[in-house]
């Protein structure tokens, strides 16, 4: 099942064109990134197709169907830190944050125990960390336990530790069968929590599909040895399915993404009569290959 399917999505502000055309599908069960630098449509995304903002053309769906008020429900959305009150509890806000959404309270300890804030409930609001905040804004998303969340810069503004833990329990959510479609402008991010990406640029959709098959193409295999020339000749034969570039001290082997096998390369190297000292696997930047994706 598709959770969501976008279709030729165009939303214009004044003369502003903030999508244009955008078009992809996101698979049940992923964690999804929607990736871009500042300005390119990835907030308004989101408001779209959290209804928040009506696209000027094209459409959506949501579970194979046309967005309703029941598909909706299904969904917890967390676009910018909601008000909570910063004299009160964190559970007293999840409280009143389940009464506005009229969800039941039964689900308050077990949201809390997920974002690991059960210890700290009690206390002011005021006292969390910004990291604490971010996670009981994520636990008020989880009241009535949706099977969809959707995230905008789910860890802008924290300190490393809180990233890490926004980024665990993203893995946690997802572990638990939640799909997760979240913005995000850092490649390390999609790159450490997502297992699909849309990649937009100026509103304008460049790719979208696997992390692996998109971001990292090819995986690089470094040899060298004490006599390069020769491993250089008698590497040639495996050009076709590799391409063999001989770079300064090293030599790089190009396999497609998840055919590189330095044990077999090992092998063939000294069954051709050369003993390698530097084998290595290196997986094309993911910024390089950003990169490449986003300047034409
Ligand atoms: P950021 O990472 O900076 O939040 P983004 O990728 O989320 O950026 P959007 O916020 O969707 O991008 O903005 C896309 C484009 O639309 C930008 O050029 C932005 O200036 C413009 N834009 C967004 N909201 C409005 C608005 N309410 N009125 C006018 N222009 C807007």
């Amino acid at each position: 099942m598709s959770i969501l399917t976008v279709e030729n999505l165009s939303k214009t502000y004044g003369n502003i064109q903030a999508l244009k055309n955008v078009s992809f599908s996101v698979p049940e069960g992923t964690v999804f990134g929607i990736l871009g630098p500042n300005g390119s449509g990835k907030t308004t995304t989101l408001g779209t197709i959290t209804d928040i903002l009506k696209p000027t053309s094209g459409s959506y769906q949501l579970f194979d169907e046309p967005p309703s008020a029941n598909s909706r429900r299904r969904i917890g959305t967390l676009l910018e830190t909601p008000n909570f009150y910063h004299y009160l509890s964190g559970v007293k806000n999840l409280e009143i944050a389940a009464e506005i959404k009229q969800h039941g309270k039964e689900d308050i300890d077990k949201v809390l125990e997920t974002v690991d804030l059960t210890r700290r409930k009690d206390s002011k609001f005021s006292t969390y960390s910004l990291g604490m905040k971010q996670r009981l804004a994520i636990a008020s998303c989880l009241l009535g336990n949706p099977s969809v969340l959707v995230f905008d810069e789910p860890t802008n503004g924290l300190d490393p530790v809180g990233i890490a833990e926004i980024r665990e329990l993203m893995k946690k959510l997802y572990r638990e069968g939640k799909t997760i479609i979240m913005a995000s402008h850092l490649l390390d991010e999609v790159e450490k929590v997502c297992s699909h990406v849309a990649i937009l640029k100026r509103g304008e959709l460049i790719t979208s599909g696997n992390v692996n098959e998109i971001l990292s193409n090819e995986d690089i295999v470094e040899v060298s040895s004490a006599d390069n020339k020769k491993l250089f000749e008698i590497l040639q034969p495996l050009n076709g399915k590799t391409k063999v570039a001989d770079e300064n001290s090293v030599i790089k082997i190009f396999f497609p993404v998840g055919n590189a096998d330095l044990a077999s390369v090992n092998d063939f190297c000294f069954s051709q009569g050369v003993v390698l000292n530097h084998l290595i696997l290196k997986k094309k930047s993911l910024e390089a290959r950003f990169f490449e994706l986003t300047n034409n």
